[in-house]
């Protein structure tokens, strides 16, 4: 079954629909997408407490090369703001990416910092996600891109980090197609039985008391600016191809060859999983595209086989992996994140905690709005 308004369909597990075959993922997006969205004067007083006179820079801007960093870059900058543009390199940078990166900060005359990442322990980190048979991949990917942005914020002594992050593309996701983000001890534990058995200390982990130091002595806040103007991610990419000579990805988070073919291969393959419904159904329900329009584009695939195959012996090589290695991992057992040690029950347990207190405002450890 298939939800009547958006492309999902039981592929996440965890779907449910009502009476009118509307599913609960797309009912929820829209109930939230009015309190998430922001207008001009939210932007404006947003914008106002970002800028800091006398400092080199008031902002880190986060960028990975792709369209929604790229045109997050550009509208810091043209809403006045200091930015200095942060590139975490994880060893998996298309050719286009590295391209579209120094185009964009050198035509708009913004600093650039790359902090890259130690690849011999965050290849033993992504081949130990391999191994543990868990679904989200990308976790190591999305964890260290933030706790860089973060550590490179103290180091700078910058408060705001603004990253591409959105409402209106990325908003809909299964809650079965991704681990929770916040959960270092998972990652932690799955590297500590399928990677290493010291611990990854060349990464910068954004370990409980490192998010509580960042949260509440430094107030480093991470603002997903894009939420606080009109996002359309078509305007957009015609925007930066025309002013700034961008060039377009063959598929959304192109930018990075392990996560294409993580989308592309992996998750159809291995866990059933087709993510282009979950960015699809986001765009539908934001008007961007009609739902006949995203069923077409479902039938067709968005990447050559080519491509696909020279993906696959690409990151076979660089995780030092051999084919039939790799074949058997395919077709081990999956297992869940919460086979592994997870903090979430730490961290519900202690916001129920300082909410009782009402201590919340003083003592985060989780950080987004
Ligand atoms: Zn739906």
């Amino acid at each position: 079954m298939e939800c009547k308004r958006c492309v999902l369909d039981e592929s996440a597990k965890d779907i449910r629909f009502d009476e009118n075959g509307v599913c609960n993922y797309c009912t929820d997006y829209l109930d939230k997408r009015d309190s998430i969205l922001q207008n001009f004067e939210a932007l404006f007083s947003l914008v106002s407490r970002i800028r800091t006179p006398n400092a080199s820079y008031d902002c880190i801007v986060g960028v990975s090369g792709g369209l929604d960093s790229s045109f997050l870059l550009y509208k810091a900058k043209e809403l006045g703001l200091r930015p200095l543009a942060v590139h975490i390199d994880t060893g998996w940078n298309s050719a286009i990416s590295v391209s579209n990166i120094e185009t964009i900060t050198a035509k708009l005359q913004v600093d650039l910092h790359t902090f890259v990442l130690d690849w011999p322990q965050f290849r033993k980190m992504q081949v130990a996600y391999l191994r543990a048979g868990v679904l989200d991949l990308e976790f190591p990917t999305d964890h260290y891109y933030l706790s860089a942005l973060y550590k490179v914020a103290a180091d700078k002594g910058i408060r705001f980090i603004l990253t591409g992050n959105n409402y209106t593309s990325e908003g809909i996701m299964p809650d079965c197609w991704i681990h929770n983000k916040g959960d270092t001890r998972n990652m932690l534990d799955i590297y500590r039985k399928y990677g290493n058995t010291s611990p990854p200390d060349k990464l910068p982990t954004l370990t409980l008391f490192k998010r509580f130091y960042y949260y509440n002595i430094r107030k480093t806040e991470n603002i997903f600016l894009l939420n606080y103007l009109p996002y359309n991610r078509e305007d957009a990419k015609q925007t930066l191809i025309n002013t700034f000579g961008w060039k377009e990805y063959p598929v959304k988070h192109g930018e990075s060859v392990f996560t294409r073919f993580y989308h592309r291969y992996i998750l159809p393959k291995r866990f059933g999983v087709d993510i282009r419904r979950a960015h699809l159904s986001s765009l539908i329900c934001n008007a961007q595209l009609s739902r006949n329009e995203a069923l077409e584009l479902l039938k067709t695939e968005s990447i050559d086989a080519e491509l696909l195959q020279s993906d696959k012996e690409y990151v076979l090589k660089k995780l030092g992996l051999t084919l039939t290695e790799f074949e058997e991992l395919m077709a081990a057992p999956v297992r869940s994140h919460f086979d592994f040690r997870s903090e979430i029950p730490i961290k519900r347990a202690y916001n129920t905690f300082i909410k009782k207190l009402r201590l919340q405002s003083f003592l985060k450890i989780s950080n987004r709005h």
